[in-house]
């Protein structure tokens, strides 16, 4: 069968689900209460506070602080974690680049550490490695909406700050993501599995870091101060009444969402071993709740004829399938540099060019649409086997 890049019939000609999916009902309702209502902050309306609480409460992390995104959450609660110029944090080479902005922007210096190669999540002997007398956090990322090792990052007696922004209804030994660490912050950004186009929260179960996090997101105000009170330094960090208004539906969806693609995922991960030379990565041992905002696919070059990442992901999105190529190992952007310093991580760097990734939105698809990913990757496999990478 000759390959779609090369004028053959593509496996595939019908589209994706879209994400974020059709709005509800409910959520044109509320949007037009707040529009209506003239109530458009969360200092005067009630919509933030209550999602807020809400979903704090869904992920077994009573407090909630709502704010305009995950990467200035992440700043939010390393910030209120004390954290600041002359310190470090510890965090994974292979994450989305926010991860690490987050901390220079908090005035500290991040310091990139390698995953493990099993599941591209920070490994806990990287971290030793990375460990100083100035470190004042860790930040594991819940890669793919997979819990992070927490107990073996634990051990460092470190505050651990989650980066939950992959993880929204993902658990570990039980527990959900958000519950696992001092703090954790989630994104809504459009991509992500909840989502008002930007947003995001940052959750804990600390009452005394909660009152923190609600003075530096809100102007450096006091929970029962005055407004134009300022004990200390805070910025305008704050949700609107639209977001929440946007969000609070989907708190009930998630959990058939997740259920959808943990499914997706379990054929996927049967099928595509079943073609040979493509893995789906499962989460760290302890995972009981994958939420496969991604799927990541290991690509074994060797089994495909020698034929690079790119050239796959290129047949892939002719036969009908939209692959992503991922992210760049951090250790390798140059932005960074001046702050990470030079550092190699050459499992996140290897991951480059052996990963490829299926957005959530593949995972959503009915099964014929999923067996196509897997007919398409068959088809590849066999021509690109039959026609040899010549090195
Ligand atoms: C999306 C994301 C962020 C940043 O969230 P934004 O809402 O886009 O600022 C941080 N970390 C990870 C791992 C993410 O995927």
């Amino acid at each position: 069968m000759t390959l779609a890049l090369d004028g053959g019939t593509p496996v595939r000609t019908s589209g994706w689900p879209a994400w974020p999916p059709p709005a509800t009902p409910e959520q044109r309702a509320l949007l037009l209460e707040v529009l209506d209502g003239g109530q458009w902050g969360a200092t005067s309306g009630t919509k933030v506070s209550e999602f807020a609480a809400a979903f704090a409460g869904s992920v077994g992390a009573p407090h909630g602080v709502c704010v305009v995104n995950g990467t200035v959450g992440l700043f939010l609660a390393l910030r209120a974690l004390g954290v600041g110029p002359g310190d470090e944090v510890v965090v994974p080479a292979y994450t989305f680049v926010a991860s690490a902005t987050s901390v220079v922007l908090a005035g500290a210096r991040p310091v990139l550490a390698d995953v493990t190669a099993g599941t591209l999540h920070l490994d806990p002997a990287a971290v030793e490695r990375a460990v100083t007398p100035r470190t004042k956090a860790i930040m594991p990322v819940h890669l793919a909406g997979a819990p992070a090792d927490m107990e073996g990052l634990a051990a460092f007696g470190l505050p651990l700050v989650e980066d939950a922004a992959q993880a929204h209804g993902a658990s570990r030994h039980g527990r959900p993501a958000g519950a696992l660490g001092d703090a954790a912050c989630f994104s809504f950004q459009s991509s992500k599995a909840m989502t008002a186009g930007e947003g995001g929260i940052v959750v804990t179960g600390d009452p005394a870091l909660h009152e923190r996090l609600w003075s530096l997101h809100n102007v450096g105000r006091r929970l029962d101060g005055g407004w134009y009170e300022h004990p200390e330094i805070g910025w305008n960090l704050r949700m609107t009444e639209f977001q929440a208004a946007v969000l609070t539906p989907q708190l009930a969806l998630l959990d058939g969402q997740v259920h959808a693609r943990e499914r997706a995922a379990a054929f996927l991960a049967k099928e595509l071993e079943a073609v040979g030379g493509l893995s789906l990565l499962p989460g760290p041992d302890g995972t009981t709740r994958h939420s496969r905002h991604l799927g990541i696919v290991r690509y074994d070059r060797a089994a495909f004829g020698g034929r690079s990442k790119a050239a796959f992901i290129a047949a892939m999105a002719a036969e009908g399938v939209p692959l992503d190529a991922g992210y760049r190992s951090l250790s390798r952007e140059a932005a960074l540099r001046p702050h990470a310093g030079e550092t190699s991580c050459p499992v996140a760097e290897a991951a480059e060019d052996s990963v490829v990734w299926l957005r959530q939105n593949l995972l959503m698809a009915d099964e014929d649409a999923l067996a196509d990913i897997v007919s398409a990757a068959a088809k590849i496999r066999r021509e690109f086997r039959s026609q040899p990478e010549i090195t």
